[in-house]
């Protein structure tokens, strides 16, 4: 009898414990992305949740709310929960935990989102048992990366498996959370970028891009593709103004000569690479020549006359010029030459460019900015310029800011190595390109 009765109660108490696991669901541990989080039930549905911001830190997610609403984000896919406080009616609960998308529910300080809902969404493999759950993000691979000058601005777009974050961690250093990729450099003749370099790190891999410290950088994301976008967004304002760049010589006159090194044929590629960085900015550019051809002074002249900007480019041939690239400016832009201004007013009245001319034609001290964006942008390649003065025709006839620019010394052995060398004259056209959008920045 005694014996029955004992029985009876550890019966009881057995099924006791069998109800208690089955209804009441006592939170369990979540283990996701190395860390141990709280899993639990809301009003014990069988809907696990647990706390959002450390879920989406632990994942590296995006993630934002107000009083309304919540987001969590992986690359392009976001989902927005709606926030609730837990209902006091169990048939309200139900409703909006089992909703599309269901309720994010707030918990006295904490917002709890569903774990098997947001792992779904977001490509996690969700696992569970009766001791833990666990949510698990499948490393991403980096499949390629491509780099382009879209709209005036570098864009380096990053292609994985599936979405991927990136967090900026300094200028030009940025992380793409969970990430894998080998170890690597791609070379780019960009407005601001001259290479990427990649490195595998323990959150995922690493990208710094090389010269566009100082430079606006943002990332902006697509289905399984991340861009990162670097440089100044371009203004849609005012008509653009017309940059004419004039590559010297050309066809029989090959200007500057040594062995098969010939001044036409740099300062060609120099201008027609500037000519393609600026056009993508939107610019309005004209070349005085794009093939190997001889033109006149007088057509050079006409070009140079229709311009905001102008730049004439050419190598050094004289023996008397020392190493390194030359800007020279009209001889008659010194403040107190009354040429310059005259010239502009006279070109004012004949109409035609009017407003531009008024931005461009008149002051010698934006002359002199000009030049300073020059000599600040090459020194940004690690080159520094002379500057001089000098009686060109050409100068003479440009009514907005111009300058004459030597790339250096045909009788110097490191300036022709340059020369000969298409990734140094890209960086000259880099350069140049970005001292004239610089200027007219500054001067609009
Ligand atoms: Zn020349």
């Amino acid at each position: 009898m005694v014996l029955k009765r004992q029985l009876f109660i550890i019966i009881i108490i057995i099924i006791a414990i069998i109800t208690t696991t089955v209804t009441a669901q006592e939170a369990k541990p979540l283990i996701v992305g190395g860390e141990i989080l709280e899993a639990e039930y809301p009003g014990n549905f069988g809907i696990s949740y647990t706390e959002a911001k450390s879920f989406a830190q632990a994942l590296g997610l995006t993630y934002w709310h107000d009083d309304a609403r919540l987001i969590v984000g992986l690359g392009s896919i976001q989902i927005r929960f709606p926030i609730s406080t837990i209902p006091k009616s169990r048939s309200t609960l139900k409703k909006i935990i089992s909703a599309n998308p269901p309720h994010a529910l707030r918990k006295d300080e904490k917002v709890l989102i569903p774990i098997r809902y947001t792992a779904k969404a977001l490509g996690c493999i969700y696992s569970g048992n009766e001791n833990s759950l666990r949510v698990v993000l499948p490393q991403a691979k980096l499949l390629n990366l491509s780099l382009n000058v879209i709209n005036g601005r570098d864009v380096i777009s990053l292609k994985f498996d599936r979405n991927v974050n990136v967090v900026e961690r300094a200028p030009g250093h940025w992380l793409l959370v969970g990430a894998r990729a080998e170890e690597g450099m791609k070379y780019f003749s960009g407005l601001y970028l001259s290479d990427v370099r990649i490195l595998p790190g323990p959150y995922g891999a690493e990208i710094f891009l090389d010269g566009v410290s100082g430079w606006p950088e943002e990332a902006a994301y697509f289905p399984r593709e991340t861009r990162i976008f670097v440089g100044r967004k371009a203004k849609k304002k005012l008509p653009p103004p017309l940059i004419v760049i004039d590559p010297g010589h050309g066809g029989d006159d090959y200007g500057a000569t040594y062995g098969n090194l010939y001044e036409k044929n740099i300062v060609l590629t120099i201008a027609k690479e500037m000519a393609e960085l600026l056009r993508s900015r939107g610019y309005n550019v004209l070349l005085t020549r794009t093939k190997d051809t001889d033109i006149s002074i007088f057509e050079r002249a006409q070009q140079a006359a229709k311009a905001d900007v102008f730049i004439s480019i050419h190598v050094s041939g004289s023996p008397l010029v020392l190493a390194g690239p030359s800007i020279y400016t009209y001889t008659g832009t010194d403040n107190s030459t009354p040429v310059f201004t005259a010239k502009a007013r006279t070109l004012i009245a004949g109409g035609g460019y009017r407003q531009i001319l008024k931005r461009f034609a008149a002051s010698p001290s934006d002359i002199e900015q000009f030049v300073n964006k020059i000599e600040a942008e090459l020194g940004r390649i690690g080159l520094s310029a002379k500057r001089g003065r000098t009686p060109l025709y050409l100068l003479e006839r440009a009514p907005g800011a111009s300058a004459l620019f030597e790339v250096g010394s045909i009788y110097n052995s490191n300036d022709r190595a340059r020369m000969a060398n298409s990734a140094q004259l890209s960086a000259y056209a880099q350069a140049l390109a970005r001292a004239i959008i610089e200027f007219i920045g500054v001067t609009r």
